[in-house]
């Protein structure tokens, strides 16, 4: 029992909970628990935790709070709709503001993927990008297209499909006997040993894209159904790729008629000054899989971008056919369109996209004034977007990264740690002064956890 439950409450008028009976995902429970992380209220670039304390928000929750907390005009939204329309359902019926909401976010999309399908999560996103890419080839006459190339320390979610193309090896191994067969993998785009605090795109590397070619060699352009990769890799620590490589990238699967997937979970919506990463790098896959930014985090939704040929192509047969025997309850929400419509135009109004490109050189200026402190090997940043890689300490893997990312913490800061690398993804809305704030906490806890 940690002092904390053993207290039962702190100093604030918040109880603390009876912490026992959830499994936290993605969290070392028991560390966790002994030592808890709770917030109970969250304004503008602020949460506030069940102390009271005030922590800067330097991750926008979990790369979802483009916008900032505590938007009025969400909350109103959301009230709203709920009481008007609370559920519909998503199959063989509809609702307007699904609609409306679809035609919305295509005006931000990349030319010609102007069709939407709707999801709950970055995961489900992936998993309806991967069976879309399997339903067009097989309506497009070439049903020995099934073969995923993904990358390797790529993250795309949790489920089978998200997993099996994903690279990150601990979300793997438990899970190897069960994952999809016929999926290959890229080489990672990191390469410290020649790019070390390169400032944005990195020089080296662009010759791994070519690796493509190889795979395409090894197994037949007519096997191979689509290229996914994140256009950054956020949950790996910002890895970002050589400049030029996405664009190889298209080329090359253009040529061989291989769907290219961007998963843009966390890319899109702004976090690198541009609605998509498509945009911002001038590159248009034939899919794009959105999820948390879209209406700010407010409540799960996700969301994929087909290109105008895939949903053509499965558009074929009688008029009374379900072209794509998938979907989720919950597909196109009521209520989580109207947070992502809220959202959308606070976006607009706001141009957060563009506030987001103006701040960039700030804070690129910013988080390379990290560089020289104890233990700092690389730092990489895009947009309003940076890792901070560390050495590893002789405790273990990872062991600096928690230690900082928890010092942050305490200190007043939130930050994220994968592994020994810390990730700072702020609210499109940070001011100069909070980007200095965080900087200033990571350079205090980097001194002082050594
Ligand atoms: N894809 C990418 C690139 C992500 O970063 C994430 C989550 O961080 C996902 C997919 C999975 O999203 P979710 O956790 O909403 O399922």
């Amino acid at each position: 029992m940690s002092e904390y439950q053993q207290n039962g409450t702190s100093d604030s008028s918040q109880t603390w909970p009876n912490m026992a009976h959830f499994w936290m995902p993605f969290t070392a429970n028991k560390q966790f628990k002994a030592n808890p992380r709770l917030l109970v209220s969250a304004q503008g670039m602020y949460y506030t935790d069940i102390e009271g304390n005030k922590i800067l928000d330097a991750t926008a929750g979990l790369w979802c709070c483009n916008a900032g907390h505590g938007r009025q005009e969400i909350s109103e939204a959301v009230s709203k709709q709920i009481s008007q329309l609370d559920f519909a359902p998503s199959f063989q019926m509809g609702h307007p503001l699904a609609f409306e909401l679809a035609d919305k976010l295509c005006q931000l999309s990349p030319d010609g993927l102007e069709k939407v399908f709707f999801t709950n999560s970055g995961s489900e996103s992936v998993d309806t990008a991967l069976k879309m890419a399997l339903c067009y080839h097989r309506a497009n006459g070439q049903a020995t297209r099934t073969r995923f190339i993904g990358r390797e320390l790529g993250y795309h979610g949790v489920g089978f499909g998200g997993i099996s193309v994903g690279g990150i090896g601990n979300n793997r191994k438990t899970f190897s006997q069960q994952l999809l067969q016929g999926v290959d993998h890229l080489p990672h785009t990191l390469d410290i040993a020649n790019n070390a605090f390169s400032h944005g795109l990195p020089p080296h590397g662009l010759d791994k894209a070519e690796v493509l070619e190889q795979l395409i060699t090894l197994h037949g352009a007519e096997n191979i159904a689509a290229v996914i990769v994140e256009p950054m890799s956020g949950s790996a620590g910002v890895i970002l790729p050589a400049d030029g490589y996405l664009k190889r990238l298209r080329e090359i699967t253009h040529k061989h008629g291989i769907l290219l997937i961007f998963d843009e979970v966390i890319t899109g919506f702004g976090r690198l000054g541009a609605a998509f990463a498509s945009e911002r790098w001038q590159v248009t896959p034939d899919m794009i899989t959105t999820a948390k930014a879209i209406n700010n985090g407010a409540i799960p939704m996700g969301a994929v971008f087909v290109s105008n040929t895939i949903h053509d192509t499965c558009m074929h047969g009688p008029d009374e056919l379900i072209e794509f025997f998938h979907g989720y309850t919950y597909s196109g929400h009521p209520v989580a369109a109207a947070s992502a419509l809220a959202t959308l135009s606070i976006y607009e109004n706001e141009q957060l996209f563009d506030r987001a490109k103006g701040l960039e050189l700030y804070f690129e200026q910013a988080v390379h004034s990290l560089k020289g402190l104890p233990n700092v090997i690389d730092i990489r940043n895009t947009g309003l977007v940076a890792g901070i890689q560390l050495a590893p300490s002789d405790k273990g893997v990872g062991k600096r990264g928690y230690a900082i990312f928890d010092h942050c913490f305490r200190q007043g800061a939130l930050v994220r740690a994968t592994a020994d690398i810390i990730a700072l993804s702020p609210p499109l809305i940070v001011e100069k002064s909070q980007i200095d704030d965080m900087v200033n906490h990571i350079s205090d806890a980097i001194n002082a956890v050594g």
